[in-house]
This record gives structure tokens, C-alpha cells and sequence, in this order.
């Protein structure tokens, strides 16, 4: 076998992968004529390829030793890449509709393959930029997150099964400890990752960081994402880890998925669209003052 070791892929080897993989190679119905191949990761940690074949399509994305935003100087561990696999299983397994499916996955490789979320699926984060209204996007989101963290949770499951699965999940440390740090320390001090606009936000940024009794606050928030195993959370749940149409939605890219506190997804989800409301004022333009689409982020928070 070509992949016995991890190895990073490109197009050409990327073919030789789905080659050897039945379970890839019969979503293109072994038909490699006319095969078009994209790399599209847009996100900031992996490699994500589009694969469209005359008799199929499917998506594989790859992770890497590293952060792909900020490059070999950020190590990170690949197997990150399992617990996104699983959780998708798991997650998929609750509530398929709001899912894609797996197709395949390889740990040795750090890949999954998956369902591709053809157009016009499009990020939500970029939905919400253009104003366009997602009438469903509140039940599917609320039904997600309801069955997703309901059913991993110790109001469905024994305490026997629920242990055990605390337990593998606690190995995805170190992308918990990324939000640790980038969620519930950085932005509350100097940090180098740190970045606004400046100078107009530097006053803004100086009083976050000498505001102690948000720090005490946010310390009791930290101090419960570490602590309470409460549910499998996704774990990063903005807007850019939902791809949607009007009448889809789907919840991708859960490789920071581990048993924590159930608000840390509603919190995500809903904090998110309190910043695309806010936004907004900033994408108004002429003709178009955003006012009832204001309205109706407003009505999607509450329907949430
Ligand atoms: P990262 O972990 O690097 O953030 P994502 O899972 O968010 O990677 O994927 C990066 C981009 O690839 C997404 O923003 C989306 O545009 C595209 N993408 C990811 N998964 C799919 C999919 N199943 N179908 C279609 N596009 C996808
Ligand atoms: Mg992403």
C-alpha cells in the first residue's frame, strides 16, 4: 500500500489516494475521465480538496502537523483530524440532516473524506455579509445542537458510557488548550496573536485588558470549558462552520469537538449572530439600510 505513512497531498498524489481507496473511488463511480480537483481551504487549520467526477463528487481535507494560517512556526497535532472524524460520525450518527457524511477516514493520514455540500451551499459567515435571509437556519440550528448535545449527555446516557467517552475526547488537549488560550486568555492581555484595528481600537483593546471584573468573569467562564464534561460540544461553532442554503444547513468542521459545557455551542452560535447584527451598520449601503435584516438576525437569536 502507497500510504502507509503520513504524507501531505497534492492534486497528482491525491489521485493515486482515491485510486486505492474503494471507498472514494466508488463516489466518482471509478470514473477519473473529466475528474476537476480544488483545493478550497478557506479555514485556517487544513487543507480542504473539492473532487467533481461526471458520476459523483466527495470532499477530502487533510490535516497537517501544523496551523495553515500561520505555518510550521504553530505546531499542532494532526490527530485532530480523528476527533473531527469521530465527532462528524457521532454528531452525523444524532442528527444527519444538519451532518455531512463521512465517507472515509484515515487516521495514519490524517484525512476524512465526506459528503460534498454542493452550491449553491455557501459559508454562512458569507451569507450573513451579503443579507440574505435563512428562514430555516434557527430550527435546524436549534435541532442540531438539541439532539447533538442532548443525546451525548448525561440526561440520555448511562454514566458508564458517558465516562468512557469523556475519557477518548480528553485526548484532543491540545486543541482545547488553543481555545483556552485564544478565547479565554489572549484577548484579555498582551498577546501576539493578538490584533485590532489600530490605532482607532486601541483604547477599546487597553480597557478590555484593565477591566478586572470581566477578567474575574471570563476566569469563571475558562474555568468551566476546562471543567464540566457536560456534553460532546462541537466546540467551534461560529458562523463559518455552517455551510447553508435556504433550505439546508449543515454544521461542518468540528475538529475542537470534546466534552464541555453545553453553552460553550449556544453561546458560539448566538454570540456570533449578536456580531453579525452589530455588523451589519457597516455593510449598509445605498438603497439597502440593513434594517430588516437587523430584524430578522434579532428573530433567529430568539427562535434559536
Ligand atoms: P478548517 O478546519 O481549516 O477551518 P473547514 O472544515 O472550515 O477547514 O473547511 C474550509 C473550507 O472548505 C470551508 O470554509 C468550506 O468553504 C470548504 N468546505 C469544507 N468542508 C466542505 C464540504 N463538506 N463541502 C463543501 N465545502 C467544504
Ligand atoms: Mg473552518
Amino acid at each position: 500500500m502507497a500510504f502507509s505513512e503520513f504524507r501531505p497531498l497534492d492534486e497528482n498524489s491525491l489521485i493515486e489516494y482515491i485510486k486505492a481507496t474503494p471507498s472514494l473511488s466508488s463516489k466518482i463511480g471509478h470514473n477519473y475521465d473529466g475528474l476537476k480537483i480544488k483545493e478550497v481551504g478557506d479555514g485556517n487549520l487544513n487543507f480542504v480538496y473539492i473532487i467533481v467526477g461526471p458520476s459523483g463528487s466527495f470532499v477530502i481535507k487533510q490535516a497537517l502537523p501544523y496551523m495553515r494560517c500561520i505555518g510550521e512556526s504553530w505546531p499542532m497535532t494532526k490527530e485532530r483530524a480523528y476527533f473531527e472524524a469521530v465527532a462528524l460520525k457521532q454528531h452525523g450518527g444524532l442528527c444527519p440532516e444538519h451532518v455531512p457524511e463521512v465517507y472515509h477516514f484515515d487516521r495514519t493520514m490524517s484525512l476524512i473524506g465526506m459528503r460534498y455540500l454542493e452550491p449553491p451551499h455557501i459559508i454562512l459567515r458569507k451569507g450573513l455579509i451579503a443579507g440574505i435571509e435563512y428562514p430555516l437556519l434557527a430550527e435546524h440550528m436549534s435541532e442540531y445542537m438539541a439532539k447533538t448535545i442532548f443525546c451525548t449527555s448525561l440526561l440520555y446516557r448511562s454514566t458508564t458510557e458517558h465516562k468512557r467517552a469523556v475519557v477518548e475526547f480528553c485526548g484532543n488537549v491540545e486543541l482545547c488548550r488553543l481555545t483556552e488560550q485564544v478565547v479565554f486568555s489572549d484577548p484579555y492581555k498582551v498577546s501576539e496573536y493578538n490584533h485590532w484595528t489600530s490605532p482607532y481600537l486601541d483604547r477599546d483593546a487597553e480597557t478590555i485588558r484593565e477591566d478586572y471584573l470581566l477578567k474575574i468573569e471570563v476566569a469563571e467562564l475558562k474555568s468551566k470549558f476546562c471543567e464540566r464534561a457536560q456534553a460532546l460540544i462541537h466546540g467551534y461553532l461560529h458562523t463559518s462552520s455552517v455551510m447553508v442554503t435556504p433550505d439546508s444547513t449543515q454544521v461542518i468542521d468540528p475538529e475542537f469537538a470534546f466534552y464541555g459545557p453545553m453553552g460553550f455551542d449556544i453561546g458560539a452560535f448566538i454570540g456570533n449572530l449578536i456580531l453579525a447584527f452589530f455588523a451589519q451598520d457597516g455593510h449598509a449601503g445605498q438603497g439597502n439600510d440593513r434594517k430588516s435584516y437587523k430584524e430578522w438576525i434579532l428573530k433567529t437569536i430568539e427562535d434559536t
